[in-house]
This record gives structure tokens, C-alpha cells and sequence, in this order.
């Protein structure tokens, strides 16, 4: 009877095994190479909850409350997970829409992509350098400049005031 029980595990041992041969390759996306490229256990300690949540987790800040909404003093605007640069000052401008918002971001070091997450379209706006998430693009930025809206989250950025 034991030997029995012993044979019927080794039977659905191997089973197990056959469906693990099987197994699909890798599936993820090339399309975008960062930089740094860290495994996500890694961002989750050196990040805050919050930071790992927006940048990690494409989460959002809730409208109004991020640091740097209402915020114009002169300087560069960095990635608050790799510290790379990513929208200078003279690009901000008061949307009114609750988030941080940008006419446009320095050259390289934002990357686009589909996002069709909530029911909707969106082109989702990531560091070129690290990956993380920013926020979005929209078309609604003022006409008089590129037309363009970087919608982002505080949390996703770090303030680095300039001397004069
Ligand atoms: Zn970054």
C-alpha cells in the first residue's frame, strides 16, 4: 500500500515536470532599454512607499496634493529614482489640472508609450534612464508653445534649485 502512494507521487512528479519543459520563453518587451536596470526588490529599498508605488507601480498621486503642483522656482526638474534630468523650469506652467505640468521635457530623457490601462488611451511618459513612471502626455499643453501637456507626478521627481 505505501509503495503504492510512493509510485503515484513519482507519477505526478512527472508530470509536473513535463508541463515545466514546456514553458514559454521570455516574453518581455525590448522595447524600451533603460540604463540603470535594477530588479524591482532593489527600487523597493531604496525608494520610499510612496516613490516605489508611483514610479515602480504606475501609480498616481492624488490631484493637488504632490510637492511640487504649485511649485516655480528656477531649476531642473530630476528623475526621483535614477536622479537623471528631465524637464527644466522654464517648461512649467500653472495647467490647473492638479499635477506638475510640463510644455516639454529635455531632450532624450523622456521615452513614450501606450498605456491602455483604466479604460482608456493614453501615451504614458517614463524616464528614458531608469524606467520609472511619470505620468502622461496630453494634447491639451498651451497652444502658444509645442501644444503638449507632460502631466507629472511629484513623487516621481526631485528639485535641484539653480544658483542664480
Ligand atoms: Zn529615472
Amino acid at each position: 500500500m505505501k509503495s503504492a502512494f510512493i509510485l503515484l507521487i513519482l507519477f505526478f512528479a512527472g508530470c509536473a515536470n513535463s508541463t515545466h519543459n514546456t514553458k514559454a520563453g521570455k516574453t518581455k518587451s525590448n522595447l524600451m532599454k533603460p540604463k540603470v536596470n535594477k530588479p524591482e526588490e532593489e527600487w523597493e529599498k531604496i525608494l520610499t512607499p510612496q516613490q516605489f508605488y508611483i514610479l515602480r507601480k504606475k501609480g498616481t498621486d492624488l490631484p493637488g496634493t504632490g510637492a511640487y503642483t504649485y511649485h516655480f522656482e528656477q531649476g531642473v526638474y530630476k528623475c526621483a529614482g535614477c536622479g537623471a534630468s528631465l524637464f527644466y523650469s522654464d517648461n512649467k506652467y500653472e495647467s490647473h489640472c492638479g499635477w506638475p505640468s510640463f510644455d516639454n521635457a529635455i531632450e532624450g530623457a523622456v521615452v513614450m508609450q501606450p498605456d491602455y490601462s483604466h479604460n482608456m488611451i493614453r501615451t504614458e511618459i517614463l524616464c528614458a534612464n531608469c524606467g520609472g513612471h511619470l505620468g502622461h502626455i496630453f494634447d491639451d499643453g498651451p497652444v502658444e508653445t509645442t501644444g503638449k501637456r507632460y502631466c507629472v507626478n511629484s513623487t516621481s521627481l526631485s528639485f535641484e534649485k539653480s544658483d542664480e
